[in-house]
């Protein structure tokens, strides 16, 4: 319990927001930002990737870690005695943000209990580990069973981080998944899509291909066959962040429910959900980038990754269809849950429902207090919401969930996300 306590506060103070660029920009270099004119643009053209070794490391106590699956991401063990293990965690390319993510199982011939030290390369620990016994259904690591080594110093920044984590946990002949996160690949998300699909007015079909030629899902609400009036829905670009994900799936279930409020939303309006942005490097188990080697969410001004564009075609043919985009959000996790709109001395009045929108959220959920950061600049537009606003007009915003923000929570607030959408947009 202490040691969890420990570590959300480290948690807690440091500043692990996925809004960062790719070089660890403290929280207050963010803040000062905001102010400041046109940030450069970040290069997007492809960068080398190291495609990680894919296979079972077997040790002399008749022990095995494998990451041979999809989302796995292991990259180096040791056996150090005395049931001591040390596992190495990379990144697929450097500089990267601060977001280690793992993933593996293990097993052993000795039933017994071991002790797993977790490193990072340069990096430091930020998932709390997460347990299963099916790869499918996950929990939080027992606080007793964890440790921090090294907790690092100050209270800010991310060197307040622990430098590595250590976990003790009993194996036996049945493999154990650990994982960084709870575990939604590529072929998982498509069963969520697959299992909404059959409701007759849901569609989804492929908008383009990755660098690793996975399809990039795009899902399609739409009861009334007049509508044209649209809503655009993107999650993971970033694939360690599934919390912004769950919050994204429970907002679209919502608003694919039989409530009266949700038929009478889809007979004025559609939704286009690209839930997976970046499916290669959620199956690579990448800590944020794409197979190109860049964080996506750097690429919406020059499109130069086969994902975004995928998106920016998508969007142009919509809005030469005629459809006029009404909201748009793209939903990412950071170390608490955030807002991010576009200030409202940029927006104006077209903004309006963007913080109406947080006002009625806020006010259903109050037991969990939600920061609003505006962002001044729109220009270039290299993130996603400024696209959807300078090119397309939305109403748009970077909605972001805690690592840790508690999964039933995480259900609710997508749930009331979507009612209050829904009522606003019914309003207007
Ligand atoms: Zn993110």
């Amino acid at each position: 319990m202490k040691y969890t306590l420990i570590y959300a506060l480290l948690i807690g103070t440091i500043l692990l927001s996925c809004k960062n660029s790719a070089t660890l920009i403290p929280e207050k270099k963010e803040a000062g930002y905001q102010g400041q004119g046109a940030s450069p643009v970040v290069p997007t053209v492809n960068r080398p990737v190291q495609k990680q070794w894919k296979g079972i490391w077997t040790m002399d106590s008749q022990t095995y870690f494998s990451n041979d699956f999809d989302g796995a991401r292991l990259n180096g063990v040791a056996e150090d005695g005395n049931d001591h293990y040390t596992l190495w965690i990379t990144a697929e390319n450097t500089p990267i943000n601060v977001s280690p993510w793992y993933s593996f199982k293990v097993w052993t011939e000795q039933p017994r209990e071991i002790t797993i030290k977790l490193s990072y390369q340069d990096s430091r620990s930020r998932y709390y580990p997460k347990i299963s016994e099916d790869g499918i259904n996950f929990k939080p690591l027992d606080s007793t069973a964890f440790n921090v080594i090294n907790p690092g110093e100050g209270d800010f920044g991310i060197k307040a981080a622990p430098e590595f984590a250590e976990i003790t946990i009993e194996i036996g002949e049945e493999p154990k998944w650990i994982s960084a996160q709870e575990l939604y690949t590529s072929t998982s998300v498509q069963s969520w899509v697959d299992s909404l699909s059959l409701k007759p007015f849901i569609s989804n079909y492929e908008i383009g291909r990755t660098h690793e030629n996975r399809p990039m899902q795009l899902m399609e609400i739409k009861e009334n066959p007049n509508n044209k009036k649209a809503v655009m829905i993107i999650s993971r670009q970033h694939p360690p962040e599934v919390t912004g994900f769950l919050v994204m799936k429970s907002f679209i279930e919502t608003i694919s429910s039989e409530s009266q409020q949700a038929k009478e939303f889809r007979t004025n309006f559609d939704v286009f959900v690209v839930p997976l942005m970046n499916p290669d490097g959620v199956d690579n188990g990448h800590w944020r980038h794409n197979m190109g080697g860049i964080d996506l969410n750097r690429d919406w001004e020059n499109f130069n990754q086969p994902e975004t564009k995928s998106v920016r075609n998508f969007l142009n043919k919509k809005s030469n269809e005629g459809y006029e985009f009404v909201f748009g959000a793209d939903f990412h996790s950071t170390w608490d849950d955030i807002y991010y709109p576009i200030d409202s001395t940029v927006i104006g009045k077209k903004g309006k429902i963007v913080y109406d929108w947080i006002e009625n959220i806020s006010e259903r959920l109050p037991q969990k207090r939600t920061n609003v950061k505006p962002s001044k600049n729109t220009k270039p537009t290299m993130v996603s919401r400024n696209y959807f606003y300078v090119n397309h007009g939305m109403p748009a915003i970077v909605f972001e969930l805690g690592d840790n923000t508690p999964r039933a929570f995480l259900k609710e607030k997508g749930k009331v996300a979507a009612e209050e959408l829904m009522r606003l947009l019914m309003e207007e």
